[in-house]
């Protein structure tokens, strides 16, 4: 809920798409549960009519021949990509672009791997290059993860990036890990996921098909991982609901819901960039894809509004003063900004935009009369 109920807050410091059950999903549900083994354990990788969803999804997606046997079904895509990295990168280092989701090192960490921030290139919307891969690369080094759109930045990887990236992993032999959480909300959807054996690909049904609450993930992965991925899956979780994963199976080939979600987000980031321009002292960094926004509080910091000196203490400050909550960016890396969900009605975006300028025009008259008076 963007407004907390009681409290007058807008919250758009979490990252979710909600939206009313689809019709197919509340059909296959309804039969799931009629069903009479309705509350049984759900076969141990996933139900077949899923992964077989999943297959067909990456099979339309790349133009190759996907085997729904290399499909494992996780408790979402975070526990998709902690069975990940425990397969290919246990004892080892993982390059993680910087900035990144704020939970990548403690999923690292508990899969027994350690994560290495790689700072991503700020003359190129953040993201990383070879170059910057090499000099964090080490004899420990055993995956890369890459999540494109990025949360929080919304910067994309276009075709050719990601081909250098895929390149330099190869040539280097460092597995890819793709967290594809997002893959939809890009102008230029990464056709060759997952398309190469030394990929692993991290999906779900969170945010693409706004069922974060179900907890389906899945791991797609060529047969030398499946025994270690599975053996993770099977000690942790052992096997997803079975009634989730019936009713993400019956709507994941639904390509035009995707791509009507897809459209609706790219309005919804536009709206919010014009909506968060007209605050003062914060400056919206236009996202490319997903469905954050970030917004640059150097100047906002720089005049030590609120007493704040950094992006921490101005987010509690906004919540405080604004009745607006948002993340701090150092939590993802990047300090000195401050991230927002864009995946609400417009009139949330406008009232929560309203609330942080008129709170902020009221502290720029302040500085300028201080400065007219001195
Ligand atoms: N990867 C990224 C980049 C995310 O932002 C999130 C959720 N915010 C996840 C993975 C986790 O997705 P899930 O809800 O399916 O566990």
């Amino acid at each position: 809920m963007s407004r907390r109920p009681g409290t007058g807050l807008i919250d758009l410091s979490s990252g979710q798409i909600t939206e009313p059950l689809p019709e197919g999903a509340v059909r296959a549900l309804r039969e799931a549960m009629a069903a009479e083994r309705a509350t049984a354990y759900a076969p141990s990788y996933g139900n077949a009519d899923l992964r077989e969803a999943v297959a067909g999804h990456y099979a339309r997606r790349t133009g190759a021949a996907v085997d729904p046997e290399q499909v494992t079904v996780t408790a979402g895509a975070r526990h998709g990509l902690f069975a990940a990295f425990a397969a290919v990168a246990a004892g080892g280092e993982i390059l993680v672009p910087q900035p990144h989701w704020s939970h990548y090192p403690g999923v690292i960490r508990s899969a027994g791997a350690t994560a290495v921030p790689v700072a991503g290139d700020p003359e190129r919307g953040l993201l990383v290059d070879p170059g910057r891969l090499d000099r964090a690369l080490t004899s420990r080094t055993r995956a890369l993860l890459i999540n494109s759109p990025v949360n929080p930045s919304g910067a994309c990887y276009t075709r050719s990036q990601m081909r250098a990236v895929r390149e330099w992993a190869a040539e280097r032999d460092v597995r890819l890990v793709v967290d594809d959480i997002y893959w939809a909300y890009a102008d230029s959807v990464d056709d060759q996921v997952g398309v190469s054996a030394r990929e692993v690909v991290v999906g779900g049904a969170s945010k693409v098909h706004a069922m974060a609450g179900l907890r389906v993930g899945w791991v797609w992965a060529a047969p030398e991982y499946l025994a270690p991925l599975r053996e993770v899956v099977e000690y942790t979780t052992g096997p997803v609901s079975g009634l989730s994963q019936s009713a993400v199976a019956a709507v994941l080939g639904d390509t035009r819901a995707v791509a009507a979600r897809a459209a609706g987000l790219a309005e919804m980031r536009s709206h919010a960039v014009r909506a968060m321009s007209r605050i003062p002292l914060l400056t919206p960094v236009p996202p490319a894809g997903g469905i954050y926004l970030c917004l640059d509080a150097t100047e906002a910091l720089r005049h030590g509004i609120y007493g704040a000196t950094d992006d921490v203490g101005l987010c509690r400050a906004l919540e405080q003063r604004a009745g607006v909550r948002l993340r701090a960016g150092s939590t993802f890396g990047m300090p000195g900004f401050l991230r927002l969900c864009v995946a609400e009605p417009p009139q949330v975006i406008s009232d929560a935009a309203g609330r942080l300028a008129g709170r902020l025009h009221v502290v720029v008259n302040g500085l300028s009369s201080l400065r007219s008076t001195s």
